[in-house]
């Protein structure tokens, strides 16, 4: 079982269980609630990337990012 651990503003600790199918963000774009893919968690957690820096688009939203190649 995993948790996300939260600190209140008093300093105590609380502990709120975390579910695979709670994980959620919001598409930067139009703003909807997004739920993410278990392969997108495990893919995120394997790359570099931090949580809070990282804006995911929804699939409506969501256009490949083209690189020109020389
Ligand atoms: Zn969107």
């Amino acid at each position: 079982m995993f948790f996300h651990k939260v600190t209140n503003d008093d300093g105590t600790q609380m502990l709120i269980e975390l579910y695979e199918d709670e994980i959620v963000t919001y598409c930067p774009k139009c703003n909807k609630e997004y739920q993410l893919e278990p392969e997108e968690i495990a893919g995120f957690l394997n790359s570099d990337a931090d949580f809070s820096g990282t804006s995911i688009y929804c699939k409506g939203c969501y256009k490949p990012q083209l690189k020109a190649v020389k």
